[in-house]
């Protein structure tokens, strides 16, 4: 099916881009790596007046880590995440979600940007930046402000960025010593959707205590889940079996997922309790550099 006409704008800078939206009054729609947007319009499921292509806008992609954050721009391709040497040692959760994500095509034109400002539950890094307590930088007609990522996911495809924001980068805290975070991810094939992931980021002190825990949630409710209270858990605990257990257990309660063809409700939760305490337990082992 063919998407019904619209107007494309390819402006060159942010400011630009941003009157362009501004124009719109809410009838336009960026166009980052186009791999969810695209498919949408033509199921005409989203029937945008005009599309405000981002990609000649320069500096918009970049991974690079100072004093207190890693900073990811929006136009960096989801492929990227599974390359970034800096990523790779020090935000594991980001390169291994960064690798299962669709397939190569995909991760090659879908951007860190448009998988966080889409809103789609099914997307896996929502989930990885509310365990990261990330926050996002967003510019609009009034300038810029920064979201926390646990307040941006508010239903589903509803998120908090306005009809004229751009969401321009997204800023995890650095990661200190003994950090350690992973992202599993269960899938019915290679390139699907999750039926049920979890992203978990934590250090463990010198003396063995769990800190700063962090867990987030795929595709089991109508948004990416933070499981405060499973992640609240585990700080101050060594990470004992009975630990990893219960943390697993709060994890599940905290999720909603619907039934359909990846599975009855019951099925999805068992996977969130099973996964959240392998994926704890996969964290711990990079902490303490066993993995
Ligand atoms: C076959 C297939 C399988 C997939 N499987 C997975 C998967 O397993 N896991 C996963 O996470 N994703 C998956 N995706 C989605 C993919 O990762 C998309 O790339 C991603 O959801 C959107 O990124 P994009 O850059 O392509 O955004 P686009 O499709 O260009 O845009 C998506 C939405 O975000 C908005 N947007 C984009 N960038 C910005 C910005 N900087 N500021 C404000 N709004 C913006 C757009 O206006 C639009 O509403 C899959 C896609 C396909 C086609």
């Amino acid at each position: 099916m063919y998407p019904p006409n619209f107007e494309y704008y390819a402006p060159t800078t942010l400011d630009e881009a941003i009157g362009l939206l501004d124009q719109h009054q809410g009838e336009a729609k960026v166009l980052a790596g186009g791999q969810s947007l695209i498919g949408m319009m033509k199921l005409r499921l989203a029937q945008p007046a005009a599309l405000v292509d981002i990609n000649r806008i320069p500096d918009l992609s970049y991974v690079r880590e100072d004093a207190s954050a890693l900073a990811i721009g929006a136009l960096t391709r989801t492929a990227e995440l599974g390359r970034s040497d800096v990523i790779r040692a020090r935000y594991a959760i980001l390169a291994d979600a960064g690798r299962e994500i669709a397939d190569p095509t995909v991760r090659n034109w879908g951007t860190v940007g448009g998988n966080l400002s889409h809103g789609d539950p099914g997307n896996d890094l929502p989930a990885c930046m509310l365990a990261l307590n990330a926050e996002y930088v967003a510019q609009g007609p009034k300038g810029r402000r920064t979201i926390p990522a646990r307040k941006f996911y508010q239903d589903s495809f509803v998120t908090a960025l306005g009809p004229s924001e751009v969401l321009v980068e997204a800023r995890v805290p650095r990661a200190g010593p003994g950090s350690g975070s992973a992202y599993s991810k269960m899938e019915r094939k290679v390139g699907d959707y999750a039926t049920a992931a979890v992203g978990v980021r934590l250090a463990v002190a010198k003396s063995g205590a769990i800190e700063g825990a962090g867990i987030g949630l795929t595709n089991v409710g109508p948004t990416a889940i933070y499981a405060a209270a499973a992640s609240d858990f585990l700080n101050g605990k060594t990470g004992s079996a009975a630990d990893l257990e219960k943390a697993g257990e709060l994890a599940a309660s905290a999720s909603a997922p619907v039934a359909d063809n990846r599975g009855p409700v019951e099925f999805k939760r068992d996977m969130v309790r099973v996964w959240t305490r392998r994926t704890v337990a996969h964290a711990i082992a990079r902490a303490k550099g066993g993995a």
